[in-house]
């Protein structure tokens, strides 16, 4: 799978993918992350990316242009890919959307700065994605988010390919806890359960865990989830 970048910022993200198991799958060409630089795709001498806001007001404005064109660019290089504009305005981001975008052989992502972008460049990308109800200084971080939430769900980028499937909000529920070694820490033990060797009644402690966590720390995906799914497993909740 594909990521590429457009932003002011490009520097930012070579520490983060070059390590661990995302440098890893870059490594094996699982997937491939490139960053441009939006300045490249400004005209005039001075490569000019921002310009005062119409109808005054504080901070400056992305201007369209160099935008339009770096998304022309990947459009080309990328013709199958899906374009992504991070915006604190945009459809929430969560496990369920880093599904769906995986599901893509190629994605764009377009990093604001300033006050964020002209209006009219929305026209132009194909989703716009938030990571959450507050404001960062810049899209970097949020693609950043993006790209590894979604890259984990490359076949073959996790080692271990079952992890992803039980993670927290893979099936709309927080995860079991988990322990290692040693059986005792400070005076806290494993659970008894999981020095059985039991596999059948392990499962089923799991998945009483994982709904009691989700009830008692998530009460609003927990009703989202009884909602969706009505146990059916002959479980009470
Ligand atoms: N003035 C904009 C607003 O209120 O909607 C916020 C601009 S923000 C300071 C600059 C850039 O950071 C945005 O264009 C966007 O690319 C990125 N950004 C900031 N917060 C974000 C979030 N929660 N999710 C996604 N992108 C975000």
């Amino acid at each position: 799978m594909q990521f590429a970048v457009l932003s002011l910022f490009p520097e930012m993200f070579s520490s983060p993918f070059s390590q661990s198991i995302i440098g890893k799958a870059v490594e094996k060409g699982l997937i491939g992350i490139e960053t441009h630089q939006l300045r490249d795709y400004a005209e005039g001498r001075h490569q000019v990316t921002d310009d005062t806001p119409y109808g005054g007001g504080d901070g400056m404005v992305m201007k369209p242009e160099p935008v339009w064109r770096g998304i022309q660019d990947m459009r080309q290089r990328y013709p199958q890919a899906k374009v992504v504009l991070m915006t604190p305005q945009g459809r929430m981001f969560n496990q369920a959307e880093a599904r769906h975008l995986a599901s893509h052989e190629a994605l764009v992502f377009v990093c604001g700065r300033y006050e964020g972008f002209d209006e009219r460049i929305r026209s132009y990308v194909d989703a716009e994605y938030s990571i959450g109800d507050y404001v960062l200084t810049g899209g970097e971080l949020p693609a950043m988010v993006v790209i590894d939430a979604v890259a984990r769900l490359v076949p073959g980028v996790l080692g271990n390919a079952g992890s992803a499937g039980q993670d927290s909000h893979s099936d709309g529920l927080l995860e079991f806890p988990h322990y290692t070694r040693p059986v005792e820490f400070n005076g806290q033990h494993v659970p008894e359960i999981l020095l059985s060797g039991n596999h059948a009644h392990i499962d089923a402690w799991r998945n009483k865990q994982q709904r009691e966590r989700t009830k008692a720390r998530r009460p609003d995906l927990w009703q989202q989830y009884m909602q969706q799914q009505p146990p059916q497993d002959g479980i009470k909740d």
